[in-house]
Order: C-alpha cells, then sequence, then structure tokens
C-alpha cells in the first residue's frame, strides 16, 4: 500500500517531496504536544506518507486523490502545536506545508499582505518592518511557528490583549476543500458584510475543514512608542486583583503577562538581574505614541501602589523590553535545567476565565497542583484570563505523578469552565481538549459537528481532532 501511495503521490509532487522512510514517518508522528514524558501511547501513531507540496493545486490534487480513496490527511506546519493538532492518529497523509513559505504581495496601498501558509511568523514581521507594519499576535513560538498552524489554530500570545488573536487579522483566504476544490473565502478588503462569514470558520478550524494554501492578513502600524512596567508582588492574588483593577479602569496595555514565584529567579538568571523573590512578577507594556504610552504607565501606576509590591521599574528602551520579554518567554524552560529531576510535562494548558475572576482563578489553580504534590509555575496572557500552568514532573517518581498530573489538569480546566471560561484560549482542542467542549458549548457541538459533515462528509480531514 505504501508503495502504490507513494508512486501516486510522487506523480503530483516528485518523488523527491514524498517520503515513506521510517525514520521521517517517526519524526512526524508527534509535535510539541507529545513530549516524550507524556503518554507512550502517543508515540504508536504514524503516517503512511509524508508529501511536501510547494503549490496550491499540487495541495488540491493531493486532496482529491485522498478523497477519492479515503485516505486521512492531516495538514502540518511547525508542529509547535501543544494539543497534538498534527498527531496521525489515524495514519494517513500528512502535508507539510512549510515549503509553501513566500510572501506572494506587501500592498500598503491597500493595507493587506498576501502569505503562503509555511511563512514563519518572525520572517514576515521581519519583512513588515521595514514597511513600518506588523503582524501584532505574538505567540512564545513566534520563531519557528507557521501563519498557517497560527491561522489554523487561532493562535494568541502576548499582544492579543490589546491587538486582538490572529483571527482579528485575517481578511480572506484560499483553501483546498476536502474533495479538492480550491475556495477563497471572502473578497479581500477590510470591511465586508455580504454572506456568511467562512473565514472566521476556517480560522481555529485545527485542520479539519480543509487546507488553507493562502493568507490575507490586514497590515497594523508599528507603534511609535513603548513603555514596560514590570513588578514585583508579595502576594499572587493581589498581582491578579491588580490585573483586574487594571482592566476596568478602561487603559488598554499591550501585554499584561504574569509569571509566578519559581519564574522570578530564572528570570534573574536570564537577565542577570536583581528582582527580589516575591510571589509573581506583572509586565504591563503600553505602546502608542510617547505622551499615550506614558500616560497610560502612570495611571496604571497609581493602581498598582495599591497592591504590597516588592519591586517597580519602568522600561523605554526597545532593545531592554524586547531582553524582559525574551526573559518571561524563557523563564518556565530554563526552570527546569536549574532543577534536574524535573521534566517539562507538553501538555499546553490553555484556560481563560473571565477577568474578573482572575484572582480567584490563580489561587484555585495553584491549590490545585500543590495538594497534589504536582510542581507547576502558572505563566499566563492575564490581561485576558489566559492561564498557562507549566506542569513539572518529578522524574524520581514519574509513575505516580503522572496520574496526579493528568487528574490535577482536568480539574483545573472544569474550575475555568465552572467559572465561566474555557479550556482553551489559543492552542486550540486538537486531541487533548476534546473532553471540555460539549461541557463549554452544550448544543452548539452538535451544529459544530454538522458543519464538519456538510463539509468533510468522507471524514478524512484530520480526522479525530475536536470531536471525541
Ligand atoms: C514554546 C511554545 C510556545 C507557544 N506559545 C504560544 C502562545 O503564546 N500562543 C499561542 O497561541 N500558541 C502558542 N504555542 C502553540 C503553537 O506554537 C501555535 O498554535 C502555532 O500557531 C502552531 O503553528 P505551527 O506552524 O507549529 O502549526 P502545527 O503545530 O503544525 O499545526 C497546528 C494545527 O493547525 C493545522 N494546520 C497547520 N497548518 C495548516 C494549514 N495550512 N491549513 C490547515 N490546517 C493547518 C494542523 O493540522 C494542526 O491541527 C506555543 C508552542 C510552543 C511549543
Amino acid at each position: 500500500v505504501k508503495d502504490k501511495l507513494f508512486e501516486s503521490l510522487s506523480e503530483i509532487v516528485g518523488s523527491e517531496n514524498v517520503t515513506i522512510d521510517p525514520t521521517d514517518l517517526y519524526c512526524y508522528s508527534f509535535d510539541a504536544f507529545s513530549y516524550p514524558f507524556i503518554d507512550k501511547k502517543l508515540f504508536k501513531f504514524r503516517p503512511t506518507a509524508v508529501v511536501m507540496p510547494t503549490t496550491t493545486e499540487q495541495v488540491s490534487k493531493i486532496v482529491k486523490f485522498a478523497y477519492e480513496n479515503r485516505i486521512p490527511v492531516i495538514p502540518k506546519g511547525a508542529g509547535t502545536s501543544i494539543s497534538g493538532g498534527s498527531i496521525p492518529t489515524q495514519g494517513g497523509i500528512i502535508v507539510d506545508l512549510t515549503r509553501m513559505n513566500k510572501i506572494k504581495k506587501i500592498d500598503v496601498e491597500n493595507l493587506l499582505v498576501v502569505v503562503e501558509p509555511g511563512i514563519i511568523d518572525d520572517d514576515l514581521n521581519l519583512a513588515l518592518k521595514s514597511y513600518g507594519f506588523f503582524f501584532p499576535p505574538d505567540p512564545g513560538s513566534h520563531e519557528y511557528c507557521t501563519v498557517g498552524g497560527m491561522v489554523a489554530n487561532n493562535a494568541g500570545g502576548m499582544r492579543a490583549i490589546k491587538y486582538g488573536a490572529t483571527r482579528d487579522h485575517v481578511k480572506s483566504l484560499e483553501v483546498v476543500l476536502p474533495d479538492g476544490r480550491i475556495i477563497r473565502t471572502s473578497p479581500s478588503v477590510l470591511k465586508i458584510s455580504s454572506g456568511y462569514s467562512l473565514t472566521q470558520l476556517f480560522v481555529g478550524s485545527e485542520g479539519t475543514l480543509g487546507i488553507i494554501t493562502e493568507i490575507t492578513l490586514k497590515l497594523t502600524p508599528l507603534p511609535e512608542h513603548r513603555t514596560l512596567v514590570v513588578i514585583a508582588f508579595k502576594d499572587l492574588e493581589d498581582a491578579g486583583r491588580c490585573v483586574s483593577e487594571i482592566r476596568k479602569s478602561g487603559i488598554i496595555p499591550s501585554s499584561l503577562e504574569l509569571v509566578e514565584r519559581y519564574g522570578i529567579k530564572t528570570i534573574n538568571e536570564i537577565l542577570k538581574g536583581n528582582i527580589p523573590e516575591a510571589d509573581a512578577l506583572l509586565f504591563a507594556e503600553f505602546d502608542g505614541s510617547f505622551d499615550e504610552a506614558v500616560r497610560q504607565a502612570k495611571r496604571a501606576e497609581e493602581i498598582i501602589k495599591k497592591y504590597e509590591i516588592a519591586y517597580i521599574r519602568f522600561i523605554d528602551d526597545e532593545n531592554e523590553i524586547e531582553r524582559f520579554f525574551k526573559a518571561r518567554q524563557g523563564a518556565a524552560i530554563r526552570y527546569i535545567k536549574l532543577v534536574p529531576e524535573l521534566a517539562r510535562i507538553g501538555m499546553g494548558e490553555d484556560f481563560v476565565v473571565p477577568v474578573s475572576a482572575v484572582p480567584k482563578a490563580l489561587k484555585k489553580a495553584r491549590e490545585i497542583f500543590e495538594k497534589k504534590g504536582i510542581k507547576v509555575m502558572l505563566v499566563s496572557h492575564i490581561g485576558d484570563g489566559n492561564i498557562h500552568p507549566f506542569i513539572m514532573i518529578d522524574l524520581t517518581k514519574k509513575e505516580e505523578q503522572w496520574q496526579k498530573i493528568l487528574e490535577a489538569a482536568r480539574e483545573v480546566n472544569n474550575m475555568a469552565i465552572e467559572l465561566g471560561g474555557t479550556s482553551s484560549g489559543e492552542h486550540g482542542v486538537g486531541i487533548s481538549r476534546r473532553e471540555f467542549l460539549p461541557k463549554e458549548y452544550g448544543e452548539a457541538v452538535e451544529v459544530m459537528k454538522a458543519i464538519k459533515r456538510a463539509i468533510d462528509p468522507e471524514n478524512i480531514m484530520n480526522p479525530g481532532k475536536i470531536f471525541e
């Protein structure tokens, strides 16, 4: 079967762009979710073949062939999903889109940029910078994730609080449907209200409705000035209360990020700094014109000063701000390097609660893990109520801890849903959060399934993802 598949796919893309080599198939059998310690069962899944197209027409022919032969198709970008989105749980053809990585057009006149899905987020931003624009969503994986993967997962990040997630920047898509047809989801304009919003339907569809082969994004001007305020709070809940208060005040930070206790140690190490080791560290960034950024930072300071803080620093230098954010992004990973018996569990927990519930959620999440003896660092896009418990396993008690980690993860997600939130703010459902969808959406899940059936009646497009 494999040889026949190899032949058929080679006819479409050339044999140099197809592989059925077992070593290659192994490498394509996981993503960032299936980190070795998580669950050995995940490593049994192999694609039958991997194909690397370079044009939409090739993608269309591959999908048509798969449709006619009822073979699962799994689109894949950089594989940084932490929800198992591109794990081939039912075998099939992985369509690796990283060779479709061109910027087709930077249309400054119309404030649009057209790209292929495999372009890396940072590469796009580097190109846009010289025109004075940027693509604001800023996932921690910006150095290596693809824009196609960002669209398919509706990725967010540190700037979503002000600029929105990927969804808010997509103006039109070219999509190959599960039967091989190629559609454009809408005209590429800044404003539209005709017809159903197919663009928004495909954003966040996690490769289950079609393969995105071209993306039109709106251009956002780079802010003139950025001011970062870094604050160490003596109490985690206080940090949460301060966040709720800043949000209520009407100030709109361009980032509001939180790292708790252990993270301060590693941030100091990365920065060679001396921030006091308090309970939580908050990064509040404001941007716009110089006056606007500074005025907002001052207003935030008035709120912050009501709480017991151990440290506050204002930073206006762009390079220094970048250094601090890099340290924020590296804080959790660095921690496990300091403690040799700890390893990261790549589950990418990603729950969101209403902003008013942030203090309660922080406290409860900490308690849930502590009670089970699991080490966790809460790193958060806290301004959106989006909390990532960075879970660490003690390798000296691996078997015993693994079960407790699964229980704790389930508990925090259920807690978020009970508080009126969701199990995923930006990483998507994949295979890791399917059980929570009915609790969050109720009957609406049936509507989602009906849409899936209408667009993909043979269920070949990334089957087994999102829905149980
Ligand atoms: C260290 C680290 C930090 C991260 N930080 C963040 C963060 O701050 N915010 C955030 O939102 N995410 C974050 N992520 C998660 C992840 O990086 C994002 O979801 C990213 O957008 C995925 O892009 P990718 O190219 O790796 O996609 P992949 O992992 O390859 O694919 C993701 C999903 O999209 C589908 N897909 C990919 N390309 C296409 C396409 N062209 N057409 C249709 N479907 C497609 C796949 O089938 C899969 O379901 C982080 C991940 C890591 C490892």
